[in-house]
């Protein structure tokens, strides 16, 4: 059994050799932790290790874990689907929104953002393959949607995120992981701005995000859950 440390270091290395396979820097690619299946100590050790992007995806978890004392140096991400009667809750604790999938998110997100007077960035989660048993908005709702974001004061769209399917050989999802690029780059064009982050690749298929150009992965049991890697 290795050691948290060990296990980013290891995932550190490989998304940078994904990188320079992909003539990209590595510098580019934030490693974020998802600790939905630990507590807090292993949060803390993983921040020794050096991490400082760590996402959760239910509210309730990331306002248990993400309170007391946290560091003023760590990221927090909320990567799963959010309850409209959560996001009050879960501005308070949140950095990044990764999974904004509907209108109605984003009035009721809006509307508790002005109320802390605050201007919080998100992404619009997509369900590029369609699959039903996934959150994220239909790959045709994502242009309206985008829109509304951008056209909104109180919340800064920064990217798209997405889930791939889970498959035997990740080389399978390389094509979803490219169709949410090019939906990236064609929303930098008709909105008129930057959209610097695209949010995908898990413990299952990172490295083939990477090369298409992840700038977010979301790993949990590659460094929370024993002999994974
Ligand atoms: C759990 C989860 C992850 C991490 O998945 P692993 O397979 O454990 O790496 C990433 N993104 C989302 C949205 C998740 O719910």
């Amino acid at each position: 059994m290795s050691l948290i440390a060990d296990r980013i270091l290891e995932i550190r290395q490989r998304i940078d050799r994904a990188c320079l396979s992909a003539d990209r820097d590595p510098a580019s690619v934030t490693l974020v932790g998802v600790s939905k299946t630990v507590g807090r100590a292993e949060i803390d050790a993983a921040y020794e290790a050096g991490l400082r992007d760590f996402g959760e995806n239910r509210v309730q978890d990331a306002i248990a874990k993400f309170t007391d004392d946290w560091p003023a140096d760590a990221t927090r991400h909320h990567i799963g689907s959010l309850q409209t009667n959560k996001v009050r809750q879960a501005m308070r604790v949140i950095d990044l929104f990764h999974a904004v999938d509907r209108l109605s998110l984003v009035e009721e997100m809006r509307k508790q953002a002005e109320k802390l007077d605050r201007v919080v960035p998100v992404l619009v989660q997509v369900n590029v393959a369609r699959d039903p048993q996934k959150s994220g908005c239909a790959p045709e709702e994502v242009s309206a949607l985008a829109a509304s974001i951008a056209g909104a004061p109180e919340l800064e769209l920064r990217g798209l995120m997405t889930i791939a399917p889970l498959v035997s050989d990740p080389e399978e999802t390389r094509p979803v992981f490219a169709v949410l690029r090019t939906m990236r780059d064609d929303l930098e064009q008709t909105l008129g701005i930057s959209l610097p982050h695209l949010s995908m690749g898990m413990t299952n298929d990172f490295e083939v995000a990477v090369q298409e150009g992840a700038t977010l992965v979301r790993v949990g049991r590659a460094i929370f859950v024993p002999d994974q890697v």
